[in-house]
């Protein structure tokens, strides 16, 4: 998982800030004539313009796994707070959720089908439950989440990689929950990693062990892993955060 920055910058597509807030306003409206049990439209927060949106602000990847989106599945759009109802720790659905939230912009991320399968879901940890925002009365700006919000906080704060493998950095409780709740440590992605990861080490290795006495084939070498520490610093790159830890564990000379 990176920050996603361009999305950060993004305006909301149309269709949210048409239907989607005409919707929201109905939403809450309900809410206020004593209304719980809220119906959602995914014509409107799954309309291919959000998805597209989505797809070309997280640079074609998933927002958790890093993975490329495959164009033929394009991907589910996912609620940072779940819009449906909320689970705290183990207990039933809590409802209603954030419905007020729906087609909100900034709770909206695209994700590949793998980690949708897996995702969280309901659940949606507070540090202190006792702040959880309600309804849309409520400010959800007196919530601390266990999750990471893609955009506004830094999920490579957290998380990092001890080769292939997501591991919650010190231990932390955030990076923990977020590797355990959306799928980022599954045994196949973490061997896609591995085999993404592998010739990078295999090169930085033989780049370590050329003898000072070669210093132009020495000098080749190097060059070519900083090729690879370029690309990790890019947003674009496949598995970037894994690239990052891995030369932050082994930087360039
Ligand atoms: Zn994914």
């Amino acid at each position: 998982m990176i920050q996603l920055h361009q999305k950060l910058a993004a305006p909301a597509p149309n269709k949210l800030t048409t239907d989607g807030k005409a919707e929201s306003d109905l939403l809450k409206a309900n809410y206020d004539a004593g209304e719980r049990d809220f119906k959602f439209k995914a014509d409107i927060y799954g309309h291919p313009q959000v998805k597209d949106s989505l797809l070309t602000l997280q640079n074609g990847k998933c927002c958790f796994c890093e993975a490329q989106i495959n164009h033929v599945s394009y991907g589910d759009v996912e609620h940072f707070r779940p819009k449906g109802g909320w689970i705290q720790d183990s207990e039933p659905l809590n409802t209603p959720g954030y419905y007020w939230l729906a087609y909100d912009w900034e709770n909206l991320f695209l994700s590949c089908q793998l980690c949708n399968q897996r995702f969280k879901k309901n659940y949606f940890p507070l540090e202190n439950n006792v702040n959880r925002a309600k309804s849309h009365h409520d400010n959800i700006s007196s919530e601390a989440p266990l999750f990471i919000h893609l955009t506004n906080e830094n999920p490579e704060d957290f998380i990092c990689f001890k080769d292939e493998i997501p591991v919650a950095i010190n231990g932390n409780l955030r990076g923990d929950t977020a590797i355990k709740h959306t799928g980022i440590d599954r045994g196949a992605l973490n061997e896609n990693r591995r085999t993404n990861l592998n010739p990078i080490r295999d090169l930085y290795e033989l780049a370590k062990g050329i003898p000072e006495t070669n210093p132009d084939l020495q000098q080749k070498a190097w060059n070519k892993v900083k090729k690879y520490f370029d690309e990790s610093k890019l947003d674009s790159t496949e598995y970037a955060s894994m690239l990052r830890s891995f030369f932050k564990a082994n930087p360039l000379p």
